[in-house]
């Protein structure tokens, strides 16, 4: 069941993604101390995570992807000026007028908000209009520059770009990825085709029911850490593109990913232990909060709570993206706590639970305890 609130807000997320490209200059950064841009292997992390633990997690992520898409997508071609019934009788078009009209609206909406985001650069590659049967690459890839996998598994642009064309062409469509960077690919390669096709549902299926994976933290972020090149776009990306992804998944599935989110974030946080203490030193006081800084995630005061024997820590959060904004309200937190009881319990070797979460000003307040 969709929760509309959670699809309120996602709205909210895009429109703020949108006015970044159409409103002249920059607006206001919402984190005067760390700025718009993220690293991306910190936008990455969750949802790989969630990708090798939560079964048909895929299928969550390129539907939230599609919904929220064919949605926004809807909203902006009105909000552009286009009528309805702008592709009546489409399918007549000759194969060479509707790539080159479908390409410019993509070009002049999506391809500038994914490359002003950082997100990667979509181009529309083929189009079919008899057969409705579309390609497009995305070069830089977001959902998985850096990430290594025997499948292709960017399932949340599969779903966006699918929902993208739905609501051009007005009609379901599903895509499936051929290529992709985690892969070894150039660029991350998509085709589409109308969700009734019987080949469409074949390969899609077959992409989205064979699909397996698995994500190692560690090796993702010594590559982040070591300021290592993994695409051309640079190794950083939006917040809002981190928000996009975020609100559209998590928030829109809560009640089914929560305990997921908690228990892959805690799972990450023990595997990078490590290396914040290898890189940052073995005071989890100084060591956390200079990891988060260093990310550009968020910016962190972790306070060590001595009373004995219910020692645990106090963390305030400042400027994580997942509480920010249109977000701020959205108690979307499960991930990073996760990944912080996880973190702080393997560097001080006890068990520690998160045992309160507040919110102080724009602040969090999150409280690790003994469990
Ligand atoms: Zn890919």
């Amino acid at each position: 069941m969709r929760d509309s609130n959670a699809d309120n807000v996602v709205d909210q997320v895009w429109s703020t993604a949108l006015d970044k490209i159409t409103k002249p200059g920059d607006l206001p950064s919402g984190r005067p101390a760390l700025g718009d841009q993220m690293d991306l292997a910190a936008a990455q992390a969750g949802t790989a995570a969630l990708l090798a633990t939560v079964p048909a997690f895929n299928k969550l992520l390129y539907n939230s992807g599609y919904a929220a898409s064919a949605r926004n997508t809807y909203l902006i071609l009105r909000r552009l000026g286009m009528p309805a019934d702008f592709f009546w009788k489409y399918e007549q078009w000759n194969p060479k007028r509707a790539l080159d009209t479908l390409d410019k609206i993509v070009s002049k909406v999506f391809t500038t908000m994914l490359s002003k985001q950082h997100v990667g650069v979509l181009k529309l590659t083929a189009a079919d209009p008899v057969t409705n049967r579309f390609e497009v690459s995305f070069e830089s890839c977001a959902e998985c520059s850096g990430l290594h996998a025997h499948d292709p598994m960017c399932f949340f642009h599969a779903g966006s770009f699918a929902g993208m064309l739905a609501a051009m062409l007005d009609h379901e469509f599903d895509a499936w990825e051929v290529e992709c960077v985690a892969l070894g690919a150039a660029a991350c390669r998509f085709e589409i085709g109308e969700r009734t096709d019987r080949q469409t549902q074949t390969r899609w299926g077959r992409w989205a029911d064979e699909f397996t994976y698995a994500f190692e933290p560690a090796a993702r972020f010594q590559e982040d850490l070591d300021g290592e090149t993994v695409r051309e776009l640079g190794e950083t990306v939006d917040i809002g593109y981190y928000q996009m992804l975020l609100a559209s998944t998590v928030l829109t599935n809560m009640e089914v990913v929560e305990r997921s989110c908690l228990d892959a974030g805690r799972n990450i946080g023990t595997k990078l232990a490590d290396i914040v203490r290898e890189r940052f030193g073995a005071d989890p006081q100084e060591a956390v909060p200079a990891f988060y800084r260093r990310l550009r995630y968020a910016s962190l005061d972790v306070t060590g709570l001595d009373s004995g024997e219910a020692s645990g820590f106090r963390v305030v959060v400042s400027e994580a993206p997942e509480h920010l904004g249109v977000l701020e309200s959205s108690a979307l937190v499960p991930f990073l706590s996760g990944e912080l009881e996880g973190m702080l319990s393997a560097l001080t070797g006890r068990d520690l639970a998160l045992a309160t979460t507040d919110v102080d000003g724009h602040d969090l307040v999150l409280r690790y305890a003994p469990s």
